[in-house]
């Protein structure tokens, strides 16, 4: 195993290999002895790719080897959430009824990733069907969170960001619904964004709640975060949503500063329940912000508090739709034992979802129903469009947005789903970004007492990668400058 490799960022990476100094090949063999290692506590994979990776890589090598690189991250090991289809692997969403399914084509993502030659090490675990705060509703079991084992990661795309952080791949795909980038970044001390609704191509993402799904990147450090995020970009025929942005220049924005931006603190993430560390490490990295020429200052944000349940019920509405296709005539398991055609959807879906996809199934179907479906979703609908006009308002004035990416640092293992009520409220930082279709990333800024990682969340308005970039390029400089540990 080549220790060189060792805490080297992606970009670094391939940089070694474009110069010659490591193989393609070592640089998988370093993730996958890594992996070996590691994943046994950790159970961030729920699938490694090692023969197709390694065959790939010598035909990356060759390339390299011939003077065609194909993008800054030539050669570096990715893993992807298990909701991303990936051609001929398995792609189960953490769920039973996708146990064994293996799709006809990669998603459009996964496409990018490969004509940008990085190489595909394998699947991670999440909640099943991306359904969780904690990555402990995985059919296949929890993952663990390496900054402490006893914890989770986060989720939903636990398994990407613990995969990360544990330094088993320099780079993952996430898929953010409600936070699910952002949050077990923050839990894991990693560096994650959910990219403007559009940006990324959801062509071939395993639908939750298609109007607030997006695919996002994963890194260690906000420049590999930045490189990754330029190579997923684009405009998908496949997907309707899709939109190119105009504003891409990702990496040469992380370099840049924040002079003279025009940052808000909303009054209402700082107040009673948030853990008092957060609260410390998130005026600490505003202080360095504004040391750094921006002006920053709190203001009101209204209708925070209604994001939850507008997002919950219209996330469980639409996974209620988008989780029909699955009755065990198209997709994965069926039943065994059935008398009609009625019973085996009955049984299979019962048998396949796990409690917390039933659940959310039964909540969506509800809220959608006649009689109720005015009461409920359709005041949702109404009150996401509030939120939206609130986020204008305050984009007016403000450059960007800061805030935590939780309330809390990684809760014990087994210590969420008792109580989902309050697993839900723990999203209320996070969800709003999704309703209404703006970026937002999470970088680390601290650790708790324990040494558990603290992230903050940078919003900014549709299209405002750039500056969201450089404001958090600027942060991690600056902490970086000062030694303070972040995770
Ligand atoms: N925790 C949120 C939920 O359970 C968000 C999940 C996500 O972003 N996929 O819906």
């Amino acid at each position: 195993m080549n220790t060189a490799i060792d805490k080297m960022s992606a970009l670094s990476l391939a940089a070694a290999i474009r110069n010659g100094e490591i193989k393609v090949r070592e640089a998988c063999a370093y993730s996958i002895q890594k992996i070996r290692e590691e994943d046994p506590k950790i159970h961030a994979f729920l699938t490694v790719s090692e023969e197709e990776a390694m065959k790939t890589a010598e035909l990356v090598q060759a390339r390299i080897d011939a003077g065609e690189v194909r993008s800054p991250l030539a050669g570096v090991p990715i893993a992807v959430k298990d909701n991303i289809c990936t051609k001929d692997m398995r792609t189960t969403c953490a769920s039973r009824i996708l146990e064994n399914f293996r799709p006809a084509y990669d998603a459009d993502a996964v496409e990018r990733l490969r004509a940008a030659d990085l190489i595909l090490i394998g699947k991670t675990n999440m909640d099943e069907f991306a359904m969780g705060s904690t990555t402990e509703t995985s059919y296949f079991g929890a993952t663990r969170n390496p900054a402490a084992p006893d914890h989770v990661p986060g989720g939903s795309s636990g398994g990407s960001c613990a995969a990360v952080a544990a330094g088993m791949v320099p780079l993952a795909l996430g898929s953010d619904t409600g936070g699910s980038i952002r949050q077990p970044s923050a839990y894991c001390g990693v560096t994650g964004i959910k990219p403007t609704y559009g940006a990324v191509s959801r062509y071939g993402l395993i639908a939750y709640g298609s109007s607030l799904d997006q695919i996002g990147p994963v890194a260690g450090n906000v420049q590999d975060c930045a490189a990754l995020l330029e190579i997923l970009t684009g405009k998908d025929e496949r997907d309707s949503t899709s939109v190119a942005l105009s504003h891409t220049a990702f990496s040469a924005s992380a370099q840049r500063g924040v002079e003279g931006m025009r940052i808000g603190l909303p009054e209402a993430c700082f107040g009673e329940g948030l853990h008092p560390d957060i609260r410390e490490s998130i005026y600490h990295a505003a202080d360095l912000l504004r040391s750094a020429g921006a002006a920053v200052e709190p203001f009101k944000l209204d209708l925070v508090d209604y994001s939850i349940p507008a997002y919950y019920i219209i996330a469980c509405a639409e996974a209620s739709s988008n989780l029909e296709r699955f009755d065990g005539v198209k997709y994965g398991y069926r039943s065994e034992s059935y008398t009609d055609l009625q019973d085996m959807y009955c049984r299979t879906r019962s048998e396949g979802f796990g409690p917390e996809v039933r659940r959310r199934i039964m909540l969506g179907s509800f809220v959608l129903s006649s009689g109720y479906y005015d009461a409920y979703y359709l005041k949702a609908l109404r009150v996401k469009a509030r939120i939206r006009e609130e986020f204008t308002r305050a984009f007016s004035e403000y450059d960007l947005i800061l805030s935590p990416a939780a309330p809390d640092t990684a809760p014990l293992l087994g210590s969420s789903l008792k109580d989902p009520l309050k697993m839900y409220l723990s999203d209320i930082f996070t969800v709003s970004a999704n309703l209404c279709g703006i970026p937002g990333i999470s970088v680390p800024v601290g650790t708790d007492q324990r040494g558990l990682p603290i992230g903050m969340q940078i919003l900014g308005d549709c299209f405002r990668e750039e500056q969201i970039f450089s404001a958090a390029g600027t942060c991690e400089r600056l902490l970086e400058a000062e030694g303070r540990a972040v995770g």
